[in-house]
């Protein structure tokens, strides 16, 4: 007789399992993870209290240090101290290799940039897998338990392949991913915004080195993000430097040691922070006293700040808002603690801005409460994080063109399909190649990879049908596969491209796309009569080969003059003269078409009565 399990009431030998995942805000200065416990949201911290874990790495001969013991590396030993690495993720050896103040010995290995480094060549994704396994430890001491997975935040304007290069340092730091998270949606959760109304939301973002604006919507339990903006070189680093030009001044000194330098940076950065809070802030520069006042170093903020406002003014200008029709303006960024930072942003929208919950903080709280709901703890009211597409994908058709299947600004997740057919008769297979961007020409966007339908039944031309079919998941991340129905092939590809865009790239791919319109259009609509230009010569010349036997000799050099003037002015960008051509050709087959039409019923009705035909 089995034995029956008894448990005292209450006290259930399996109570309903709290499910341990957090969410993690991967900084370019600063990381953080927040889990949600007894039904609080918390950020984790260290055993010195400490919730703040900076990006730093520090890769010495045989070890690895990562967060505030490895700051000290960056004076002593900048180029294993790899700072930042935020700024190289998903990005080529030819995008990063002109970074500005970057110390580190950086390689070329195919298409990535690796970082040469005491204990060998790494790349940013085993960087940036450091910081979070650091912080996954940190998470199962304090939490107790294995992790059943981690929802990571990522800027709003990361791209596809930046994306992939976060996922990646996530599984290599052996977190199960349950889902990226665009940084502004992660701070509009936090502060709630997703259980309130309707609206439009701004986050505005300062952290230490980036500023980043994003407009989201919330409509229907979904956010969307309206638009994005900002300058990746813009933040608290700046006003640092605010501090150490006007010491340097006022003390009146000369070239500084690289060190020395440091030094001050440091001195700089803590006496901007005081000046959140006090009247003024002192160091000791080089043996010699400095002292800086709130009012001096508000003034001297003013430029810096009021460029930040200009791009939140452009930022609602691209989502077609008012400021007046914001509702929440949220906080986040450590920098965003300068009282004139608020104030001045509060004034462009003439509201009070939330800033209760610690900015520096409220990303990793927003992703710590979506990772509690993903894992399973909560499956009511669960909202549907919804995010948009930087740029366009498409498909490259016939004549250098692309066909874009998913557009710039859906929102995603989304799966989109289109039917393509066969150029020539009895192709089979078919090359696909997708590519990214905004312009009409494939040598102007760019390529995500190339694959190949095959086992295509040979068929006349135009009579395959080719389903393809784009699936971007709620990470951003593109699968695509293509089928043929009468021939039953099938393939699926996920694209991972091996390196990404920078932020100034796509700006101007997205620019390009606007300036260049009105020749992209042309320059299309003149590829396509040429297409239709080879294609009708395909037509004639298969007809032909096949019937040739059906005309005079006078009607086959006639279409031979008019097939081989078309061939000739298809060669030229005169639309309208290869347009006519085309007529013209059409024109002298037309009687041919219909004795091959003809034929073709005389050979069906062969044999049959015709009768069987008529109804
Ligand atoms: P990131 O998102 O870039 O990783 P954070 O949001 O953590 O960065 O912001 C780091 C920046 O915030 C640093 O420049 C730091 O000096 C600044 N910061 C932190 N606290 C304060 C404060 N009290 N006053 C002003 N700036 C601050
Ligand atoms: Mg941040």
């Amino acid at each position: 007789m089995a034995l029956l399990q008894i448990s005292e009431p209450g006290q259930t030998t399996a109570p309903h399992q709290h499910k341990l995942a957090i969410g993690i805000d991967l900084g370019t200065t600063n990381s953080l993870a927040a889990a949600v416990q007894s039904g609080k949201i918390r950020v984790l911290t260290n055993e010195n209290n400490e919730a703040i874990l900076p990006s730093v790495v520090h890769c010495g001969e045989g070890k690895l240090t990562v967060g505030i013991d490895a700051c000290p590396y960056a004076k002593i030993d900048p180029t294993n101290t790899i700072i930042s690495v935020k700024r190289f993720m998903g990005l080529s050896y030819k995008e990063v290799k002109d970074f500005k103040n970057c110390p580190y010995d950086l390689i070329e290995n195919g298409n990535n940039v690796q970082f040469r480094t005491a204990m060998g060549d790494l790349s940013a994704v085993e960087i940036s897998s450091a910081i979070l396994s650091a912080l996954k430890q940190r998470a199962e001491k304090t939490l107790g338990g294995e992790l059943v997975g981690a929802v990571i935040t990522v800027p709003a304007y990361f791209n596809d392949a930046q994306r992939q290069s976060t996922k990646d340092a996530a599984t290599l730091a052996g977190l199960n991913v349950l889902r990226l998270l665009n940084e502004p949606t992660a701070a509009a959760v936090a502060y709630g915004l997703d259980s309130g109304e309707e609206g439009i939301h701004a986050i505005y973002d300062l952290g230490g080195g980036t500023f980043d604006i994003s407009i989201l919507s919330f409509q229907k339990g979904i956010f969307k993000v309206l638009s994005t903006g900002g300058d990746s070189t813009l933040g608290g680093d700046d006003f640092d430097q605010l501090i150490i030009d006007d010491c340097l001044k006022t003390l009146k000194l000369g070239e500084l040691t690289p060190m020395q330098m440091q030094k001050i940076k440091q001195f700089a950065r803590s006496a901007k922070e005081t000046l959140s809070t006090d009247d003024f802030a002192e160091f000791n520069c080089i043996e010699a006293p400095y002292r800086i006042g709130k009012e001096k170093f508000e003034n001297l903020s003013k430029t810096l700040i009021k460029r930040t406002l200009l791009l939140a003014k452009r930022a609602l200008r691209d989502a077609q808002v008012e400021p007046s029709e914001v509702k929440d303006i949220v906080m986040v960024g450590g920098s965003t603690r300068m009282p004139l930072v608020r104030k001045m942003v509060s004034e462009l929208f003439n509201k009070p801005v939330l800033c209760s919950i610690n900015p520096d903080e409220v990303v990793a709280k927003g992703a710590g409460i979506q990772a509690n709901l993903l894992a399973g703890n909560k499956s009511q009211n669960e909202v549907l994080l919804l995010d948009i597409l930087p740029l366009s994908l498409g498909l490259e058709t016939m004549g250098g063109l692309v066909e874009k299947l998913v557009h710039r600004n859906t929102t995603i997740p989304i799966t989109r399909a289109q039917e393509f057919t066969t150029f020539k008769d009895g192709q089979t297979a078919m090359s696909l190649h997708i590519l990214q961007g905004e312009r009409e020409l494939v040598e102007d966007c760019r390529s995500l990879g190339k694959f190949e339908l095959q086992g295509i039944l040979p068929m006349v031309a135009g009579n395959a049908r080719i389903l393809v079919e784009f699936q971007v998941d709620a990470d951003g991340l593109l699968s695509v596969s293509a089928s043929e129905k009468t021939s039953g092939v099938k393939v699926n590809v996920s694209i991972k491209p091996t390196y990404g865009l920078s932020d100034s790239e796509m700006e101007k791919m997205l620019k390009d796309s606007v300036l260049f319109a009105k020749d992209d259009i042309k320059t299309r609509q003149c590829r396509e009569t040429q297409l239709e230009a080879s294609r009708t010569i395909e037509a004639i010349d298969s007809a032909l080969a096949k019937d040739k036997q059906m005309l005079s000799k006078e009607m086959v050099d006639d279409i031979m003059q008019v097939r081989s003037e078309l061939l000739t002015v298809a060669k030229s960008a005169d639309e309208k003269a290869i347009k006519a051509k085309i007529e013209k050709l059409e024109a002298v087959s037309a009687k041919f078409v219909q004795m091959r039409m003809d034929a073709a019923i005389a050979k069906t009705m062969q044999g049959h009565n015709i009768k069987e035909f008529e109804e």
